[in-house]
């Protein structure tokens, strides 16, 4: 029987990761977050995921020539084994996806 995602604890990502810190990239078409505490681009693992939140319609669709076919949030569990960093990263449709994430501060 799987386990709850984080043993039924809550899940948010911590500062470590937020406004812009967790980075990462692809190499083939898999994409790697960087632990943004450690140097040299050091890999994380994802330990965990689940929907955090699933939807049959998405809010934006009215306003996109692109047409999602459902809304979801997927959250991930980060680990890094350098240092020992356990943190969160959501992905997900239900927000808005146009242009800038940060207009030029
Ligand atoms: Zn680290």
């Amino acid at each position: 029987m799987k386990t709850k995602f984080n043993r039924g604890r809550a899940y948010h990502g911590s500062g470590a990761v937020t406004e812009g810190k967790l980075k990462g990239e692809t190499d083939t078409d898999y994409f790697y977050f960087f632990c943004p505490r450690c140097e040299d681009r050091h890999v994380m693992r994802l330990l965990d995921y689940s929907p955090h939140v699933e939807t049959s319609e998405n809010e934006y669709n009215d306003q996109t020539k692109s047409k999602a076919l459902k809304g979801f949030t997927l959250v991930f569990q980060l680990h890094c084994e350098r240092c020992g960093l356990e943190d969160f990263v959501k992905l997900s449709n239900l927000g808005w996806q146009s242009g800038q994430l940060s207009p030029t501060k």
